[in-house]
């Protein structure tokens, strides 16, 4: 038989999604892939009924409903301080997973090379593999995972297409600062880079920290292709509706690469994820207080148990130290836990280009009972 492509050896299946599968498997309370366990609001479930009746049941326009992007449009130019026109700033795609592999295809050359921060959201080396252009990694230094600028501006020197930036990040849950993403973008317009955002967790952010938008920035829009989601912001992961804003030129590429890889994202979905967009400020308040008092709930827990993290600025995730337990593998680590001590966790190496196998991620995106079981469940951890 001839070879299968070898594109695929670059990278691994997803580890987000194969510990997802082993905690399905050991009825494990999961939280390795982040996704809530609870309702989205009762105002989309109640579209979606509608929806339901009354259609569409097929094809939209294959960048985006017009109502949707119109409405998008509205509320990305009220948080960003930014215009955005939906005809020719906006391609709505299928999560932004997909609006992720969308920019780099649009923006990449086979040979190209890609900064990526590390730790990073296990996807972009994928994502830079497919679109045949070659990350170069720029590590984030614990405690307060920041970059050096220095090392930063060697990874410049060597002339990338692109840099990918994770705001807040995955699986850190740092949030860039205003003068960290000012200088991000001096090097940017210096070397002639694009600037690809992950902003998924751009209204998860916790006092006294601030989100900003690298294409609010003078001079950045350009040059920035912000990419995020509704899956967090309306706890709607499954819906996968997610969107590339950018320049016209770049739409017009994305919107190309979008069409032939999967048409569209869901109509009745947009239809009736329109609600959201809709929503005001106060709900962009309460889903942050909500997270607010979780990760407090969450990490007090942890404190409790005596386990070591880092504090998340954003998202919904938190590195935990497993050093102490001596397992130099923390995938086998991971595995046991979901077995032994029935939590899913993923292991931290996936998300690390160093070798570092000492952490795991868990998210806090789950109900107050959810949290409350699981953090029983890993005082076991100390009572071995
Ligand atoms: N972003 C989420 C995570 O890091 C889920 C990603 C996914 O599986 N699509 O867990």
């Amino acid at each position: 038989m001839q070879q299968l492509s070898n594109r695929l050896d670059w990278f691994t299946e997803s580890i987000i999604r194969k510990m997802t599968r082993i905690a399905n498997k050991y009825e494990a309370i999961n939280l390795s892939q982040g996704f809530p366990d609870f309702d989205p609001p009762k105002e989309l479930i109640e579209n979606l009924q509608k929806v339901a009746v009354e259609g569409p049941h097929q094809y939209e326009i294959t960048w985006g409903s017009k109502e949707f992007r119109k409405k998008l449009a509205e509320k990305q130019k009220k948080f960003m301080g930014i215009d955005i026109n939906p005809e020719e700033n906006i391609v709505v795609t299928c999560g932004s997973t997909e609006a992720m592999i969308v920019a780099m295809m649009s923006v990449c050359n086979p040979g190209d090379k890609v900064i990526v921060f590390s730790p990073f959201y296990e996807n972009y080396t994928a994502d830079a593999i497919l679109a045949g252009a070659e990350p170069i990694y720029v590590p984030l230094i614990p405690p307060e995972f920041n970059y050096d600028k220095e090392a930063l501006r060697r990874a410049f020197e060597q002339r990338p297409k692109a840099l990918i930036l994770c705001n807040p990040s995955n699986p850190v849950g740092k949030v860039f600062t205003k003068e960290e993403l000012l200088y991000i973008g001096e090097l940017a317009n210096e070397y002639d880079t694009y600037v690809i955002t992950d902003e998924v967790y751009e209204h998860i952010v916790f006092k006294p920290n601030k989100h900003t938008y690298l294409a609010s920035l003078p001079g950045i829009f350009e040059r920035t292709i912000s990419c995020s989601s509704l899956s967090k912001t309306y706890s709607i992961t499954g819906w996968r509706l997610g969107y590339v804003i950018a320049n016209k030129d770049v739409i017009e590429n994305c919107k190309k690469v979008h069409d032939f890889l999967t048409v569209g994202a869901a109509a009745p979905l947009q239809k009736a994820a329109i609600v959201g967009l809709d929503f005001e400020e106060e709900y962009y308040e309460e889903l942050v207080n909500t997270y607010e008092r979780k990760k407090k709930l969450f990490l007090d827990g942890l404190d409790q148990i005596g386990l070591k993290y880092f504090e998340p600025q954003g998202a919904y995730y938190v590195l935990v130290d497993i050093s102490e337990f001596g397992e130099k593998d923390d995938y086998k680590f991971c595995e046991w836990l979901a077995k032994e001590i029935g939590v899913a966790a993923v292991p931290g190496s996936g998300f690390f280009r160093e070798e570092v196998n000492n952490y795991i991620r868990l998210h806090f995106a789950k109900k107050d009972e959810t949290l409350i079981e699981a953090l029983n469940r890993l005082k076991k951890l100390k009572r071995k």
